[in-house]
């Protein structure tokens, strides 16, 4: 497949630090977030929310402090509520994020709402920005299931009151790629403001809905690193960049080489594991086994890795793994790294153990392919010709 060049530009938002730690069972301390917001400021990420100053003073401190740390725009969370505003911009951001609930469901069972009230604390919410001078994203929450006349009616009044950027946020993860894009193009068409897209993956869609919301305009995707989020998580910051990258051929202007170092600096720091299948980033994400493909991807490693996505793009390295599916390229690359010189026939015979002892879900690991080679009496390299 050829790259398209159907978008201009992809722009980065990162809420690691907020949505991402709302995971269940997760929180950041301090130095946490320092660590993770020097990195992901270091990388190029454009905005980084730090997450929800009026939380607790702990959280005012460390927001306020990656503010003054990064050169990154540090956005904050705010409720329509104005403590929560103010609490924002006292904390020293650059951008505001505020929301407020549209769907009819999260007005009358969690917010306790009526619409027309939502609209008015939505519009006095962005005034309240505005007057201090910063930066504000306005996101109407659920806006998935929020009746589009009414999104309308909202999406319109904050862009009279100013507003820099509408977010439409997925909240619960119920767009598909082509409806999720005709609500983009929708409020496209009702505001002059930069459009920023939040996705959930409760299906497992987030990555392709955030990119089909790039195709349908917008400006900007929410991500996360490693996924993390809300139930299901979020669209993955290493999804979201790399498929910009590699499949849209864009400059996102992020230092992807990074990607990899990211990906565990939060996996550390969240104690959620990366799953070993995950895109980008898990251990098998460049990763063969097989011996059809081990042997294509030794002579080319395009025939089965995505050629326009490297491990040496994302900071990952390549890894040949032994065992039940082992071919013969495998084994033999594996006994020359470890100073054997093995003849074809003796690389059959500890192919055949490799394969017997990958079937018992056993792990083939260096001593056991040096077991293997003593028992086949494969020779070792000369130790003279080593040093020649
Ligand atoms: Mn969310």
């Amino acid at each position: 497949m050829t790259n398209t060049d159907e978008l201009e530009s992809v722009r980065i938002f990162d809420t690691t630090l907020r949505d991402g730690e709302q995971s269940p069972r997760t929180s950041f301390d301090y130095n946490d977030k320092r660590a993770i917001a020097e990195l992901l400021d270091e990388m190029g990420t454009h905005v980084i929310e730090a997450g929800f100053p009026v939380n607790s003073d702990p959280e005012f401190e460390a927001v306020s402090d990656i503010a003054a740390a990064t050169d990154a725009t540090t956005c904050g969370l705010a409720r329509v509520v104005e403590t929560d505003v103010q609490a924002a911009i006292d904390a020293g951001v650059d951008m505001v994020h505020v929301f407020v609930s549209t769907s009819d469901v999260q007005l009358q069972d969690s917010m306790h709402a009526s619409r027309e009230e939502a609209v008015t604390r939505a519009v006095k919410s962005v005034e309240q920005v505005r007057d201090a001078g910063l930066e504000v994203m306005f996101s109407p929450m659920d806006a998935t299931r929020t009746n589009e006349s009414f999104l309308v009616e909202v999406v319109e009044a904050v862009s009279e009151a100013g507003v820099d950027w509408i977010n439409i946020p997925d909240t619960c993860g119920v767009a598909t790629p082509s409806r999720f894009a005709k609500l983009i193009r929708l409020v496209g068409e009702h505001t002059d403001a930069r459009i920023d897209v939040h996705t959930h993956d409760d299906f497992g869609l987030a990555t392709a809905n955030a990119m089909s919301g790039f195709e349908a305009g917008a400006h900007q995707a929410q991500v996360s690193v490693n996924g993390i989020g809300e139930r299901a998580g979020n669209a993955a910051f290493e999804e979201v960049v790399m498929s910009a990258e590699s499949l849209y051929d864009v400059d996102t202007d992020i230092d992807t080489t990074r990607i990899t170092e990211l990906a565990k600096l939060v996996e550390e720091k969240s104690t959620i594991p990366i799953p070993v299948n995950k895109a980008v980033v898990g251990d098998n994400a460049f990763a063969h086994e097989s011996g059809i493909h081990a042997a294509g991807v030794m002579e080319n490693t395009d025939t089965f890795e995505p050629g326009v996505m490297t491990p040496e793009m994302v900071g990952a390295s390549r890894e040949f793994v032994l065992g039940k599916h082992t071919g013969t390229h495998s084994v033999r690359k594996r006994l020359e790294e470890l100073n054997y010189e093995p003849s074809d026939s003796e690389v059959r015979a500890v192919t055949k153990l490799v394969k017997e002892f990958g079937a018992e879900k056993e792990q083939v690991t260096d001593s056991v392919i040096a077991r293997f080679a003593e028992e086949v009496g494969v020779s070792e390299v000369d130790s003279e010709e080593v040093r020649v």
